[in-house]
């Protein structure tokens, strides 16, 4: 005989545990959470180098790209990082954060926040059925059969809450969007890893520094020269090119902004801050002191000496020996060297998604679709992807929420 439950819910990471508490909490309903992963919550797991950073103090929609603003903002204020922190304590797991801005759990141990998550759905009496891959959801009359090689369940209500296509190996391989695109979504035409390291080609003298970290700041260009975005982090130089928060951060819309621009550039200046009128002020008024000796008190050495030779000055000269133009190379190179990036490190290195399922086909107040009533989508699988910092997990905390909630509200 065919199982049947209120509401199935398609994968049990953040956003569809959330969603499995938010309905169960919401109403007395056969809630069922189905994932195809054999361990659950790999992505909680791994998050925040094992201690989760489950959220930010400040959260809002800048945070943010994909959707619009306005659209995003809309589900962030309806359960925000003070909601967010209360059901965690609620649960068992008290935050703690750190001067960054970003909560954790005081324990450091992402674990604490699975368990919690886990535990509470299950007392609130949610099914969480798995290994169950979720292969087929076919809509018929007012109900849905949600299939598997496992059997198939049907349900009045469905939540995909699939995830995207980072860490595919995790269970999230992106097959989310096929099952949302056959009843009836679209997905953004163009989608990229997001939050991940960059590559420069293998000869580029900042391989070479592989193990320098350094505060930096990244700025995006468009073809004509317009700064378009920036992020100053810090920034770790690689065999491979580039990593760090920084360029964490700026990776989605440097992939974005080349796809539609192939003459978009990114520049970096390693001396935040510090604009080129002042560092030449600075060179010039070096007097007899060495160009090296004066970097390095600004920059790990190995970085000064490369810049240095990158701009054909040499290291050792003194500052009142250094031509106009030499100073000029000089200067740029510290303060917005051309970074040739070759492309990104993909999906098995990334945190996120940049790209999905449109939030303008989604009524924001349920997150229930508008192209399929009975549905709802949350979390990763939407066209939403934040900075690092506890941003992402807020989306799929406050989706979750809105959807499992609304899901559970009409009667079955
Ligand atoms: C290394 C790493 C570190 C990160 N650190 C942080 C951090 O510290 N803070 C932060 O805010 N964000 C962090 N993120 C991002 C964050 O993990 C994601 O944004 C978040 O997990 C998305 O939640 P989700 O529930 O939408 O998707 P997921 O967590 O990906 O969960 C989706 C679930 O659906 C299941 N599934 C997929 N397809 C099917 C199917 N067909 N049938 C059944 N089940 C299916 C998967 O097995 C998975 O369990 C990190 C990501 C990575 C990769």
């Amino acid at each position: 005989m065919r199982e049947s439950a209120h509401i199935v819910i398609v994968g049990a990471g953040a956003a569809g545990l959330m969603a499995a508490i938010a309905a169960a909490r919401t109403a007395p309903a056969d809630v069922r959470v189905l994932d195809g992963a054999r361990t659950l919550g790999a992505k909680i797991l791994i998050a925040g180098g094992g201690r989760c950073n489950v959220t930010h103090d400040e959260v809002d929609e800048t945070a943010f790209a994909g959707s619009t603003h306005p659209a995003i903002r809309k589900v962030l204020r309806r359960f925000g990082v003070r909601e967010t922190v209360a059901f965690f304590d609620e649960i068992g797991v008290a935050l703690k954060r750190e001067e960054t801005g970003k909560l954790f759990p005081v324990t450091d141990d992402a674990r604490t926040v699975l368990n919690a998550l886990l535990g509470e759905a299950r007392e609130r009496g949610v099914t969480i059925a798995h290994p169950r891959r979720v292969q087929v959801i076919e809509r018929t009359g007012g109900q849905f059969r949600i299939g598997g090689d496992w059997g198939d369940v049907t349900a009045p209500r469905v939540i995909i809450a699939t995830g995207g296509m980072s860490i595919p190996k995790s269970g999230s391989d992106g097959f989310g969007y096929s099952l949302a695109r056959a009843l009836g979504h679209s997905t953004t035409a163009f989608m990229t890893p997001g939050l991940v390291p960059l590559t420069l080609p293998r000869d580029h003298f900042l391989c070479a520094l592989s193990g320098v970290a350094v505060p930096a700041t990244l700025e995006l260009r468009s073809g004509t020269g317009k700064r378009l975005v920036a992020f100053t982090d810090s920034t770790l130089l690689t065999h491979f090119g580039l990593s760090g928060p920084s360029v964490l951060d700026i990776s989605r819309y440097y992939l974005h902004a080349v796809h539609d621009d192939t003459r978009a550039t990114l520049h970096a200046n390693w001396l935040p801050g510090a604009s080129p009128d002042r560092l030449d002020d600075g060179l010039q008024s070096l007097g007899g002191r060495a160009v090296l000796a004066w970097l390095r008190e600004r920059l790990p050495e190995r970085l000064a000496r490369s810049l240095c030779e990158h701009a054909h000055v040499d290291a050792a000269m003194r500052g009142d020996q250094l031509k106009r133009e030499s100073r000029r190379a000089l200067v740029d190179a510290v303060t917005a060297l051309p970074l040739p990036v070759t492309g990104s490190r993909g999906y098995n290195f990334a945190e996120v998604t940049a790209g999905g399922v449109p939030l303008a086909e989604l009524h924001l107040d349920t997150m229930e679709s508008r192209v399929c009533p009975g549905l709802y989508l949350c979390g990763e699988i939407c066209d939403v992807d934040g900075r690092i910092g506890g941003f992402n997990f807020q989306w799929a905390w406050s989706s979750g929420y809105v959807a499992g909630v609304s899901a559970a509200r009409l009667p079955a």
